[in-house]
């Protein structure tokens, strides 16, 4: 099997977009730095990246006869919001598990932004009290059952959709998009900035690239705070999509790379070069970044400029994966 044999419904409005970030990259003095965008890469919800993942599993969903989505993240989850999105979308129901897995003081973190979003999209919300974790958990199993047992046929979708067959597929894609904006560019990215959590989209990435000629690094950045958890999630995804799209060899580890240094102590909450990340490429270029991931990952690669480990003559892409309606549960983090 190759990438192309796998069925796609289409979610998104086509290529995201690809730009340089010409003032953040004169701001730095260093390497040029892109951003290709998936938070507008859709009209569904204001998109993000797991609305691309999603693309190669609502077929493999239809194909069941499903008529719920079944879900699960944190109460200011990104992904649940795309899955509710993709349901109405798609004439689906959704029923989604939201888990207390953020200790953040806001008043109004389980009324607003994401949440907000599912609810008005008409998704089953489930506030549940449970930790951070990214595996198969029983409030899940529950809801797959209470759907089960009215009558309905659901379609279970983990965490990020990631620790799924098909969860690799959708930026194993979005790697074969980027040669293809490089040509018409006539740009070659050496580097790729990714935030990294539940492992999918860089994995994804990795299989994506490798299956190109010329080498270039993908950066992860963990943002779980965890890095070797986050990295063996990594891994797996993307030995489990090579095999499944028949890259025809294994990947080295050196092609598996996750960072540290960003995330802080916890998932979840913004530390200090967080916020200053986010207000930088804000106030430099109207660009928003989110306090969970992208302000993170942002923060990675302005360091990683600044330090040289990037170096002046390279042209970094930024993935820029979503994640703003979450910013409405987090205004304390910018007084
Ligand atoms: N960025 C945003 C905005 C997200 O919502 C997520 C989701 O977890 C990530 C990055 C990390 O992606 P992944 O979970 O595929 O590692």
């Amino acid at each position: 099997m190759s990438l192309d044999d796998f069925e796609r419904y289409p979610l998104l409005f086509g290529p995201s977009p690809v730009h340089p970030l010409d003032r953040l990259t004169a701001h730095l003095g260093g390497a040029r730095i892109w951003a290709k965008r998936e938070d507008c890469n859709s009209g569904l919800a204001f998109g993000g990246n797991k609305t691309r993942k999603l693309e190669y599993l609502v077929p493999d969903a239809l194909k069941q006869g499903a008529d719920t989505l079944v879900s699960i993240g944190s109460v200011q989850s990104n992904h649940t919001r795309q899955v509710a999105a993709v349901a109405a979308r798609c004439g689906l129901k959704a029923v989604l598990v939201q888990e207390s897995w953020v200790d953040w003081p806001d008043a109004v973190n389980d009324k607003v932004g994401n949440i907000l979003l599912s609810r008005i999209m008409g998704a089953d919300v489930r506030l549940v009290q449970a930790g951070f974790g990214i595996g198969f958990k029983d409030s899940w199993q529950n809801a797959l059952e209470d759907v089960r047992s009215a009558g309905g046929t659901p379609y279970a979708i983990p965490a990020g959709a990631s620790d799924h067959p098909l969860g690799g597929l959708g930026f194993a894609n979005w790697a074969d998009e980027v040669r293809e904006q490089e040509r018409q560019l006539g740009v070659f990215f050496d580097t790729i900035v990714v935030c990294s959590v539940t492992g999918s989209t860089q994995a994804g990435m990795i299989v994506g690239f490798a299956g190109q000629d010329r080498p270039r690094r993908v950066l992860g950045v963990d943002a779980s705070a965890k890095r070797a958890e986050t990295h063996a999630q990594v891994e797996k995804i993307a030995r489990a999509t090579a095999q499944l799209i028949g890259l025809g060899r294994e990947l080295r580890d050196d092609e598996i790379t996750v960072l540290e240094g960003w995330a802080g102590g916890y998932y979840g909450i913004p530390v200090k070069s967080t916020v200053d990340a986010i207000r930088l490429t804000a106030r430099l270029e109207g660009v928003i970044l989110d306090p969970v991931y992208e302000g993170k990952s942002m923060a990675a690669l302005i360091d990683l400029i600044r330090g040289g480990e990037i170096p002046k003559d390279s042209n970094v892409l930024y993935a820029h994966l979503g994640g703003q309606p979450a910013l409405n549960a987090y205004s304390g983090a910018f007084h």
